[in-house]
């Protein structure tokens, strides 16, 4: 099991505040993608390519035959049901293994196979009978490590001899000791202590360092300037990769730096769409009033799955006991809940044994369930201004192409102001939010 040390919002039950479940813990989403994901993100989009010498040509692959990889690793990679390279994987595998070799920026949302490309790379240049660190991997937490080290351990099981070392906190070496383990997978902070202040780590045979998840790292105070003077301390010619979810300009800027002549790969995400979607608004006066109407649909229309977001967890916590008391099924999601309880939540609304989740903001993101044929939004959402969310809604209540599935999304507007807030949403989108009458739910069916 994974110690979770995902920090916690502070005040419990007395501090009800939307920050709590607003504050963006970045580190923490990511590891949630990574807990609940089992498949590949696919992408319908081309990668783009920005290579250093233009004039170099530009391979790609279909097959992981074509990369000529040692057999027990091309078996390491079979065995974990990969049957051919994922979209970004195609051109960033053979630019990683290319011969001499050259560095890497890459960019694509989670899931789309950064993970397994780089863990190939490292796994692929380890000469196995030369015990001594010679892979470099840099991780912006504890848990974020240790689930790159699971993928690297199970790419790595029919190469017995290609061992990893973990430089993380808690983990202490006695002094003196060199590590002999050809990949070492830690954070900043560790890391930097190992190579510089405690020695345990030689760096002057590392030939592939990998910075990943550098928009979480940045994220973190000091792991920007703590990467960078690792990066200074490693041998000339030692490949650097990054790789990133996201792509703002401080990301970008701290990339150039750590990487230098760099190719550039970048894959666009799928874009969400209102179009295969029904909208919705009911007025009411209060969260009585929202729950008499969340109970009229219910009574009106067959809801295969459906997810309902609150403003605070007070009110999930509230609705999601009323829902229970009618005898729905009710999984609630939660910001106090530790991200592995929130990961086994969402693993069983996956798999149907609820019917309703109950959550707020803090998990609207990165959770696609084919399933859910409707997502209410009990509080509309809104920024830490008040202002209202328009990401957030889309993400909610957008679909990506792919799934095609018709939706329907219903709001509960409870005030002149929120009424002002959907009004906005809509505008922004410019799409229409029908009204809809609970007393009479014909129109939807
Ligand atoms: P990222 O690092 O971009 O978030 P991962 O490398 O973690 O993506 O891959 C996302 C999921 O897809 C993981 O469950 C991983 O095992 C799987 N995966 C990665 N590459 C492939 C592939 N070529 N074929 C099938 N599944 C893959």
């Amino acid at each position: 099991a994974v110690p979770s040390e995902t920090p916690q919002a502070p005040g419990g039950d007395a501090v009800d505040k939307q920050e709590d479940d607003d504050k963006e813990d970045k580190a923490a989403q990511s590891l949630l993608n990574k807990l609940i994901r089992n498949n590949l993100v696919q992408s319908t989009h081309q990668v783009e390519v920005l290579q250093r010498d233009p004039n170099s040509p530009l391979y790609s692959v279909k097959s992981f035959e074509e990369l000529h990889l040692k057999p027990e690793l091309l078996q390491g990679v079979y065995g974990m049901g990969f049957n051919r390279p994922s979209k970004i994987q195609e051109t960033a595998l053979p630019m990683m293994l290319a011969e001499p070799p050259q560095n890497l920026i890459a960019q694509s949302q989670s899931g789309t196979g950064k993970t397994a490309a780089f863990v190939l790379a490292m796994l692929s240049r380890v000469d196995p009978s030369q015990k001594h660190p010679q892979c470099l991997c840099l991780s912006p937490t504890y848990e974020l490590a240790l689930q790159t080290g699971q993928v690297i351990e199970l790419m790595g099981k029919q190469s017995p001899d290609i061992k990893l070392a973990y430089a993380v906190r808690g983990n202490r070496l006695e002094k003196g000791q060199r590590i002999s383990e050809q990949i070492v997978i830690g954070t900043p902070g560790t890391v930097m202590d190992w190579c510089t202040k405690l020695r345990f780590i030689d760096t002057k045979n590392i030939k592939v360092f990998v910075l990943d998840e550098a928009d979480v790292m940045i994220a973190t105070q000091g792991h920007q300037d703590q990467s960078i003077r690792i990066q200074r301390s490693l041998p000339p010619g030692c490949q650097m990769l990054l790789f990133s979810a996201t792509f703002e300009e401080s990301v970008w800027k701290f990339a150039q730096k750590v990487v230098p002549e760099h190719n550039l790969i970048k894959l666009k995400r799928e874009e969400e769409t209102l179009d295969t979607i029904k909208q919705y608004y009911v007025l009411c006066n209060n969260k009585e009033e929202k729950y008499q109407a969340l109970c009229n649909i219910y009574g009106a229309i067959t809801i295969a799955q459906a997810m309902i977001f609150c403003h605070t967890r007070k009110t999930a916590g509230w609705l999601a006991a009323e829902l229970s008391k009618e005898g729905h099924q009710v999984a609630l999601l939660s910001g106090e809940m530790m991200v592995e309880q929130r990961a086994a939540v969402i693993q069983r609304f996956r798999e149907g044994k609820e019917k309703v989740l109950v959550t707020t903001n803090v998990c609207a993101r990165g959770i696609d369930v084919e399933q859910v044929s409707v997502v209410i939004n009990f509080d509309l959402p809104v920024d830490k201004d008040g202002n209202p969310d328009c990401e957030t809604y889309l993400h909610r209540i957008g679909r990506t192409g792919r799934f095609g599935k018709r939706g329907l999304a219903i709001n509960m507007v409870e005030s002149k102001h929120s009424m002002n807030i959907l009004n906005r949403i809509q505008d922004h989108f410019n799409k229409k939010v029908e009204k809809l009458d609970t007393d009479d739910l014909d129109e939807i069916e």
